[in-house]
């Protein structure tokens, strides 16, 4: 994505920002685009999103240290390159962190956490969060998964009836005093909690919440290119609330670890061994992929420490474009015992001045060829 923005920039902090630092920073760009003071304006809502991909990245050391040596481009596995973007609830979440819990003059402000856009409030279910494993050919390739889940969902012989402290509109008026100044705010109403209903008559064994628990088994689609640590969210396949809409089912993935293929964001790495002697003569050798088996040719005179690319042969980016390479390692295998035999072959050669090692200008070292593969 080499249209994205500077993450530093985006927040206006230098790159040598404490996370004190970037916490504020981010605190300040959140609440000057906060799609609550900003109705209907699209660019704010960009920004706060742009904002709150960047915090994502750079509150997190890891992502952040990633981030600084790779750029936007490449390189993670961290799930925030290739266009991460995030939805209104992942950034929802983010606040939790930033501005505190309970008793904050952020919460009516920000809605506590809830469904409340421009002061409409529906009452939502809670979220269902799961986590799912996925192995490498799953992630390459996409997969679809049946989860069993135990959702709560209204219960049968339910019925409601208006809620009187509202009046059924789910808000009482109230003023706060806020960092921002007085503001006139509605707030949900605490005894329908927004939804302007009420449970009027239940079935026995069903909760006050007219709600009961019920195993269901949700079949998911899973994208080619997902990381370990991404959030997939099912819109409304979460708890259901009595009088309001269902909350989010959230797939949490987990990557096994593959044994052969290391992934590199959307790159796979493999660690290729071949001997001195093939690595002298050439060769032809399989390797692994996640497509089955591929041959590749070894040139004589390989060194140790080549990179080769197959192209095209690594993850589908989550978003769609872009494919990762497979990246193969060559390393030459130095033996470690000898027969008496071999010894006396191998020191024959030692005076040979084609064993004698002399670096052109071509051969680079590790550093060199790091750089150039990913930038
Ligand atoms: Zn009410």
């Amino acid at each position: 994505m080499s249209t994205k923005r500077d993450y530093y920039e985006i927040l206006g902090v230098a790159k040598t920002a404490t996370p004190e630092e970037i916490k504020k920073a981010y605190r300040k760009v959140a609440i000057q685009f906060h799609p609550d003071k900003n109705p209907d304006n699209k660019e704010a809502e960009e920004k706060f999103k742009e904002a709150a991909e960047a915090y994502e990245v750079l509150s997190d050391a890891d992502k952040r240290a990633k981030y600084d040596r790779f750029g936007h481009s490449r390189g993670s596995s961290g799930g925030y390159s290739g266009g991460h973007e995030m939805n209104m609830e992942d950034i929802f979440s983010q606040f939790g962190d930033i501005f505190g819990g309970g008793g904050s003059p952020f919460e009516s402000f920000f809605g506590g956490g809830g469904g409340t856009r421009n002061g409409r409030r529906v009452r939502k279910g809670s979220n269902l969060r799961i986590k799912l494993k996925l192995t490498l050919d799953e992630i390459a390739n996409g997969v679809e998964k049946k989860l069993k889940v135990n959702r709560l969902i209204k219960a049968e012989g339910v019925t409601f009836k208006t809620c009187t402290t509202c009046q059924g509109s789910g808000q009482v008026r109230k003023v706060v005093n806020t960092m921002l100044g007085q503001m006139v705010s509605s707030s949900t109403c605490p005894t329908c909690d927004g939804a302007g209903q009420v449970i009027d008559k239940r079935p026995s064994g069903v909760d006050n919440s007219g709600l009961v628990s019920k195993e269901e088994v949700i079949s998911v689609k899973i994208p080619a290119g997902v990381a370990d640590g991404m959030q997939l969210s099912m819109s409304g396949k979460g708890n259901e609330a009595p009088g309001g809409v269902a909350g989010d089912l959230l797939i949490v993935i987990e990557e096994q670890e593959d044994k052969q293929l290391k992934r590199d964001g959307n790159n796979l790495v493999f660690d290729l061994y071949i001997s001195f002697v093939d690595a002298a003569l050439g060769t032809a050798v399989e390797v692994p992929s996640v497509n089955g088996k591929v041959k590749i040719k070894i040139d004589p005179g390989t060194q140790s420490g080549k990179i080769l690319r197959l192209r095209g042969k690594g993850l589908k980016d989550v978003n769609g474009y872009e494919v990762g390479d497979q990246l193969i390692y060559v390393n030459v295998w130095t033996p470690k015992k000898l027969t008496a035999e071999e010894r006396t072959k191998l020191e024959s050669f030692r005076q040979s001045p084609n064993f004698e090692p002399h670096p052109d200008a071509n051969e680079k070292g590790f550093f060199e060829r790091m750089k150039e593969f990913f930038n």
